[in-house]
């Protein structure tokens, strides 16, 4: 089996990852490499910047990037897909107790052309603080026009602001240095601050997909954690989980009808095997 000697950004096991799957969309081509260690999967070799840049620059939210229909952004960040994407986020908020009263400030790190921060306005108590960064200046511009307070990625460090939830929707697993990511993060919660992740979760329902699992993008996604790979990442960086949940079973409604769909997404939640993790990290005490 083809093997490749590589640090796993979750776990932080350096022993050799197995091959998993190769996947190709147009001039996009990733191979995935399992860390036999926590079971979280990787792209290897990573990316480089300039591969990662030009996928974001090359208007993102329009084109499609990867071979499987259940995850194209080109849906996910319609106008007449926004009630489904906002229910989600308030469910998701829901599941793991984050408290409207007590969030004065966010960072929406990640941010796209702010459909996050657009909810956030209505969601949470007005007077609530809303910032975002994203790597994409294209995006950037949009979420600008869109009237929302962003900067770029790179002044991310500068901010002196400290912020009650920093949230990561659909990012960690594009990121090519999570530690470092979480590291940066942690140094902008405010005391009582919580950082949300909402990524793929790498497990059981992945395993049975093998290369079809839609969470397998060429270039854009680059790591994808286990539970155990996230719990461990935590820990190396300080952090405890306050609230985890899983849910979801990916298959988008084309591959599974309705009303099999809906029960089997029940059913993932409720036995925690869907395989998209959310979870609060909040400071070690
Ligand atoms: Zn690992």
């Amino acid at each position: 089996m083809k093997q490749k000697i590589a640090k796993c950004a979750w776990c932080g096991n350096k022993g050799p990852k197995n091959f998993h799957a190769r996947i190709s969309w147009e001039n996009l081509d990733s191979s995935w490499y399992k860390c036999a260690k926590c079971g979280s999967l990787m792209i290897l070799p990573l990316p480089s910047k300039k591969e990662i840049t030009k996928v974001y620059e090359n208007d993102y939210l329009t084109q499609r990037h990867q071979p499987h229909p259940g995850v194209d952004c080109r849906i996910r960040y319609a106008k007449e897909y926004r009630p489904t994407v906002f229910a989600e986020y308030a469910l998701s908020l829901e599941d793991v107790h984050v408290k409207k009263k007590e969030t004065k400030s966010i960072l929406d790190f990640g941010c796209a052309d702010g459909v996050f921060l657009e909810f956030c306005k209505d969601y949470f108590n007005p007077g609530t603080k809303l910032y975002g960064t994203d790597l994409s200046k294209d995006l950037l511009a949009q979420a600008r026009k869109n009237g929302w307070n962003v900067f770029p990625l790179e002044e991310t460090s500068k901010v002196t602001m400290k912020f009650d939830l920093i949230t990561l929707w659909d990012v960690i697993e594009h990121v090519k240095d999570p530690p470092a990511v979480l590291a940066m993060l942690k140094k902008m919660l405010a005391p009582k601050g919580r950082i949300f992740l909402e990524t793929p979760r790498a497990g059981l329902l992945g395993e049975l997909y093998g290369d079809k699992w839609p969470h397998l993008l060429p270039v854009q996604h680059i790591g994808l954690a286990s539970k155990e790979g996230v719990e461990k990442l935590a820990e190396r960086m300080g952090l405890a989980i306050d609230s985890y949940r899983t849910f979801g079973a990916n298959a988008p409604s084309s591959h599974v009808p309705q009303p099999y769909k809906g029960v089997f997404d029940k059913l993932a939640k409720k036995l925690e095997f869907g395989d998209v993790q959310i979870l609060t990290l909040v400071q070690k005490k």
